[in-house]
């Protein structure tokens, strides 16, 4: 649609984030499922279930303009989720794998938060108080769900330096023992 006016343009951003948001419902149960860390699960699935309530809040304010949510693609969201599952993909040290979660998880949030931002102040500009205060509270939701991953990093991203230190000390290790042990069928033979 090519939006002539900042109403068309706010109808415009309030369906790219309805669509934005179904596409995380369907991402976030596979970055769960892979997801090791109990806290890291958690935090997800709690935000599965707040981004189910945002996308209805989104549904409502286009409902309360007289439109359909559903007529956009979110081009943007499909980028940064398809992005996210090929950095995760096939990881397969878990703890480097939640550490890519992580990071993948909060690019889907900051994206979400600069759409919020910007309908959020097309709404009160436009003098829909409501549907400010609506957006405003999906928007905190999302700063609160990146500084829950922002402190989850904290954690896990030291651990998954550690793990993935002790994984390629094993290999060395197991490397030298093998180089000894022909050495010395060698040194036999
Ligand atoms: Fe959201
Ligand atoms: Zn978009
Ligand atoms: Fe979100």
């Amino acid at each position: 649609m090519s939006a002539n006016s900042l109403q068309e343009l706010y109808l415009e951003q309030l369906r790219d984030l309805f669509d934005a948001e179904q596409q995380i419902i369907k991402a976030l149960p596979k970055m769960i499922a892979s997801a090791r860390s109990d806290k890291l699960r958690d935090a997800l699935t709690g935000h599965l279930e707040i981004t189910r309530k945002q996308a209805d809040r989104v549904e409502n304010i286009c409902q309360e303009l007289g439109e359909d949510a559903k007529r956009e693609k979110c081009k943007g969201m499909e980028g940064v989720l398809k992005e996210g599952s090929d950095l995760v993909g096939d990881i397969s040290n878990k703890e480097v794998r939640d550490a890519a979660i992580i990071a993948a998880a909060q690019r889907v949030e900051h994206y979400e938060m600069a759409g919020y931002g910007t309908a959020r102040t097309y709404a009160t500009l436009l003098g829909y108080d409501e549907a400010a205060s609506a957006l405003e509270q999906t928007l905190e939701e999302e700063k609160e769900a990146d500084e829950t991953l922002s402190g989850l990093a904290e954690q896990l991203n030291r651990e998954a330096l550690k793990s993935e230190r002790a994984e390629r000390k094993q290999k060395e290790d197991a490397k030298t023992a093998r180089g000894t042990k022909s050495n010395s069928r060698k040194r036999v033979a």
